[in-house]
């Protein structure tokens, strides 16, 4: 008997093989997120019910700040208001405390813990609250599946950011649904393993999973064969440089599997280790800013801050162009080069020749 529970389901359908059960079992460390989430279930579930949380007391609890859970429960307060205007009346709502079993298919049980349950008609209302939307993060729409099987209304409430997601299913979607899964769950030596850095992340195979050791092994192999190379000969030069784009894409993907094992903890060698850092890039709205920069700066003092790239103001160009695009866009670079807009910046790249060429 294998049992599923609905926040695996994206990763199983994604990549079946990851629903073998692991040799080893690893728990993943908690980076603090967890811990706030399960304070603000907690203060949601006791307003869900009528209650009047006591945020001080569920923050101790939980070791979490009383006030980010203040905030983001005053969030699932508001979205609580509108939801539940889509709930039947009269109906009477539930909080899961724990896991239960949704449906059980031969050798597969699936279960599901649902913030918030009603249910009128063989219908089921589920709100699912998330405290913070990461875009890594997998598909909500396959949990909700499990959530309002076997048919329903969903509303993934996302609280940081003040978003619902509605979700409709009907029985028709869910037993198609359900077919497809149990398929995958029984057999899923079956399907190929698909590695990808958002499902990797949270599987439990993730420590000894076939396909990221191959893959791993490929770029190790890769390098050790360019490291062991003389390279003194210029023809040995050439060959080198003739692999050098697969080699890329081996170490491309060497380092891609590296990252997925690395999200789960670091990778210790006999001195050093890999860590996986967090590098947060923060582009600047150009609507938004355009403004604050024309009231600081003049064109002279604007212009080295900037780089247009042509390729795309040309797609730009013949998106609006609701005629002939190729007219537009030969308009628009002949505009641009009246003005003397183009620039001219040499750029030196390597390039493989025939020796005739000489
Ligand atoms: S680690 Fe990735 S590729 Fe391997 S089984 Fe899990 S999801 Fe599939």
């Amino acid at each position: 008997m294998k049992t599923i529970r609905a926040s695996s389901i994206d990763r199983i359908l994604k990549c079946p093989p990851s629903s073998i059960e692991p040799a080893v079992k690893i728990e993943s460390a908690d980076d603090g997120s967890a811990a706030l989430g399960d304070a603000v279930h907690e203060a949601s579930a006791c307003m869900v019910m009528g209650d009047a949380p006591d945020i001080d007391a569920i923050a101790m609890h939980h070791e979490v700040g009383a006030s980010e859970v203040d905030r983001l429960y005053r969030k699932a307060q508001e979205q609580w208001m509108e939801i539940s205007t889509r709930f039947p009346a009269d109906v009477p709502v539930v909080v899961e405390q724990s896991e239960s079993v949704v449906l059980q298919d031969g050798a597969v049980t699936m279960t599901r813990h649902a913030d918030v349950l009603a249910e009128e008609n063989g219908y089921r209302f589920v709100v699912d609250w998330k405290t913070k939307r990461r875009e890594d993060y997998g598909e909500h729409e396959q949990q909700m599946n499990a959530y309002v099987y076997p048919q329903g209304f969903a509303f993934v409430a996302w609280l940081q950011h003040g978003q619902v997601e509605f979700y409709r299913k009907t029985e028709d979607q869910l037993q198609a649904w359900r077919i497809e899964l149990v398929d995958k769950v029984i057999n899923p030596d079956r399907y190929p393993y698909k590695p990808d850095e958002n499902t990797c992340r949270f599987c439990p195979r993730r420590h000894e999973c076939p396909a990221l050791q191959q893959m791993q092994r490929a770029g190790v192999n890769a390098m050790v064969q360019v490291k062991e190379g003389s390279i003194v000969r210029a023809e040995d030069i050439v060959q080198a440089f003739k692999q050098k784009k697969m080699i890329q894409k081996v170490i491309a993907t060497f380092e891609g599997a590296l990252k997925l094992q690395a999200a789960a903890g670091p990778i210790v060698g006999d001195e050093d280790m890999i860590v996986l850092k967090t590098v947060v890039k923060k582009p600047i709205d150009a609507r938004k800013a355009w403004p604050i920069v024309a009231e600081h700066l003049s064109e002279d003092e604007f212009a080295p801050a900037v780089t247009l790239a042509k390729g795309k103001l040309v797609d730009a160009v013949r998106a609006k162009t609701a005629g002939k695009k190729i007219d537009a866009e030969r308009a628009f670079l002949a505009d641009l080069k009246a003005v003397d807009a183009f620039g001219h910046k040499p750029q030196y790249q390597l390039e493989l020749k025939r020796r005739d060429d000489l």
